[in-house]
């Protein structure tokens, strides 16, 4: 019989869940807008994931909450942060990965990983620019959907230069900008290029060594994938999986320690076990 373990990574602006079999296989996963019963959507994140995965919650050996959020998993067992959680997840899915970028609904950080270990990082959490946050008010500001924003910034062949890194001066600079007749695709393609340029001075304070790896939702973004890979002048690991890394490193985290739980600390030095 199989067994089961997941993953439940509560952010500033989604629940993410996943399950995973014994062979890493994800067989089911979720993802739930949260609001203020954090506790709720963490509930109803798992419950969703094990619907998709068609599993009775008895199925689950292991739960592991990560995100800001983590200590809402009121269900789970162990709790990882997610900074160790991107790292394992994008590890996960592309091996050879040294740097990981994860821009994420309110915070960004860069993390360099050596042979499986983090070896150092760096966060901006205390402002929401750059962030999906940002770009979310970008799109508001040009009445697009942030689903919509990225495809539209690739078709813009006169970047405007967007100076304000505050997400409110942004919104009115745009706003400027439009007034002044700028098209939506070039003030777009302006926002993305400074974004990328913000993430990348963000992951020169930790390294950075390819292969690079983008987690998040904000990796959905194709026109920051593109403006990222023009700064960096190289291509970048991304995958429709990247907003679930986070989750999956959780439940990965929880894996090894029901495989190998005699050598809890030594294999899950991360993992706080309630
Ligand atoms: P958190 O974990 O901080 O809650 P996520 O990693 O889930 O955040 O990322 C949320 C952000 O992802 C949103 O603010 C938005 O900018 C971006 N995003 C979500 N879905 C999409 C999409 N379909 N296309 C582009 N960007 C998206």
């Amino acid at each position: 019989m199989s067994m089961y373990v997941s993953g439940v990574d509560i952010g500033s602006t989604t629940a993410k869940c996943v399950i995973i079999d014994e062979n890493k296989k994800i067989v089911g996963k979720s993802l739930f807008p949260v609001g203020v019963r954090i506790v709720e959507d963490a509930e109803n994140a798992f419950k969703l994931a094990l619907k998709d995965a068609k599993l009775e919650k008895e199925q689950i050996k292991f739960i592991t909450g990560t995100g800001y959020g983590r200590f809402k998993v009121h269900f789970g067992q162990g709790i990882v942060t997610e900074i160790s959680c991107h790292a394992k997840g994008a590890q996960f899915l592309f091996p050879a990965t040294q740097t990981v970028l994860d821009i994420g609904g309110q915070d960004t950080k860069a993390i360099r990983v050596k042979d499986g270990e983090i070896i150092d990082f760096a966060m901006n959490d205390k402002c929401s620019a750059g962030t999906g946050r940002f770009l979310e008010v970008c799109a508001d500001a040009l009445d697009y959907k942030v689903s919509e924003i990225g495809d539209l910034s690739l078709k813009g062949d006169k970047p405007v230069k967007i100076s304000s890194t505050c997400t409110v001066f942004a919104e009115s600079e745009i706003i400027n900008q439009v007034s002044r007749g700028k098209i939506p695709e070039n003030i777009l393609a302006g926002v993305h290029m400074s974004i990328a340029r913000r993430s990348v001075s963000l992951m020169r304070r930790v390294g950075i060594v390819p292969e690079i790896t983008f987690t998040g939702g904000v990796s959905r973004n194709r026109g920051l994938v593109a403006s990222l890979e023009e700064v960096l002048e190289t291509k970048i690991n991304v995958s429709p999986l990247s907003q679930y890394l986070g989750a999956c490193g959780a439940a990965l985290f929880g894996l090894e320690r029901i495989l190998d739980p005699d050598n809890d600390k030594k294999v899950n030095k991360e993992l706080y076990v309630e």
